[in-house]
């Protein structure tokens, strides 16, 4: 008999990845599924980074990489942070690792001792509470609605802090809501953040490119936050590498030599042709994927307008990445073709079986009110997808 961790039983399996083979699963059974449960660019990875990867492979790149990733990766990310982010890090700062999953697993785990509190605004990236736990650190929600743009206000954020606190994590533009925090109020919550220096942040920028609102700001420009913050960021989401599995990190030396250690006894470095590839992807100009982003920007307006147009459904409007998150409160109590839907897991699963439509329900990142609809999807399958919920919910 096998017998498992008490921190496997504990965990919740990653609600967007289950949904995705549910779908699947589906899939092949015959039935057509459509999936907005992915948060996964349709595009193919651009061929420019495809030829630098295939390159790679006939220069004999076969051999371990250094545990923190190639120097020159480094010296590309570090020319990145400079030229996107207006962000300084030197070499023993950036650590490459496989995906910014691992490197959000790096951190937790080198971060935080049993019972130290994670401030998680709700919601959240389906994985942060998750990852908190395995590290034994303790999620502590900060509740936001619909009525705030989805965004934790500078009390909510002083009222969470407790001798306990050690992080806040936040990604911005944000998965799931999509809302990004302008400067004026990341300034804010850092003005709350000054006054607890012993809270470390940590900033999920991997969205920072799909930004409908203007531009994107850091927690780590502020020079009074700079020795405190982790920035993270990847390339699945703005290159469509997702399969290739890189992140990274710039953060205080301290932290990334302690993630380093981690990782060396955890993976021994991220995937050498991946790495090759990410160098050029990282060193071309943002303009030359912003077709993706473009592209995403008018799925953007015709999901909300079909959307708004099902009676029931009140949505937010995103700022960046390619996420809904309505809220669905309104269905809650009814019943459909026999079936009472009490709650948005219930919505999400009524849909799935009566629309065909794969979305997730908002329970897994924090918020019982809301689903999330990724339109990531070809505008056929958004339109397709809206005119089944709507006939499901008539
Ligand atoms: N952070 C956020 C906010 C995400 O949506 C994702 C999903 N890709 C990740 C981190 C992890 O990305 P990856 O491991 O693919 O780099
Ligand atoms: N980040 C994506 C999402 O939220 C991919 C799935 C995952 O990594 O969990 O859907």
């Amino acid at each position: 008999m096998t017998t498992l961790s008490t921190r496997v039983k504990n965990m919740a399996t990653s609600a967007t990845l289950a949904m995705a083979a549910k779908a699947r699963e589906l899939r092949a059974q015959g039935k057509d599924i459509i999936g907005l449960s992915l948060g996964e660019p349709d595009f193919n990875t651009p061929d420019f980074i495809k030829d630098a990867a295939i390159q790679a492979v006939n220069d004999n790149y076969n051999s371990y990489t250094p545990v923190d990733g190639y120097p020159e990766l480094k010296q590309a990310i570090i020319t990145k942070f400079k030229r996107d982010n207006q962000l300084s890090y030197d070499p023993a700062q950036i650590v490459v690792s496989t995906g910014a999953k691992q490197s959000l697993a790096n951190i937790a785990l080198v971060s935080l001792d049993p019972g130290d509190e994670v401030i998680l605004p709700c919601p959240y990236w389906v994985s942060y509470s998750d990852i908190v736990k395995i590290a034994e650190g303790v999620p502590v929600e900060v509740k936001t609605s619909i009525a705030t743009d989805f965004k934790m206000t500078p009390d909510q954020l002083e009222a969470a802090i407790t001798p306990k606190t050690k992080m806040l994590w936040y990604s911005s533009p944000c998965n799931p809501s999509g809302s990004v925090y302008s400067k004026e109020e990341l300034r804010a919550l850092a003005d709350v953040l000054v006054k607890h220096p012993h809270i470390i942040v940590v900033s999920d920028e991997i969205y920072e490119h799909i930004n409908y609102a203007g531009d994107h700001a850091s927690m780590a420009q502020f020079t009074d936050m700079y020795d405190r913050v982790v920035t993270v960021n990847g390339v699945s989401k703005a290159f469509a590498m997702t399969g290739w599995r890189i992140g990274y990190i710039g953060a205080p030396t301290t932290i990334a030599r302690a993630c380093n250690k981690m990782q060396g006894q955890i993976t021994s470095g991220a995937n050498c042709i991946a790495q090759r590839a990410v160098i050029t992807a990282l060193e071309a100009d943002p303009s030359k994927v912003q077709y993706m982003v473009d592209e995403f920007k008018s799925r953007r307006e015709l999901i909300l307008q079909l959307l708004n147009d099902i009676p029931g459904f009140s949505c937010n409007e995103p700022d960046g990445a390619f996420y809904v998150f309505p809220d669905v409160t309104a269905f809650f109590g009814r019943t459909f073709n026999g079936v009472t839907i009490n709650n948005a897991s219930d919505f999400a699963m009524y849909i799935l079986e009566h629309a065909n439509v794969a979305t997730v329900t908002g329970d897994a990142f924090g918020n019982a009110n809301s689903i999330r609809i990724s339109y990531a999807a070809s505008t056929d399958n958004i339109k397709e997808a809206c005119k089944r919920i709507k006939e499901a919910v008539s």
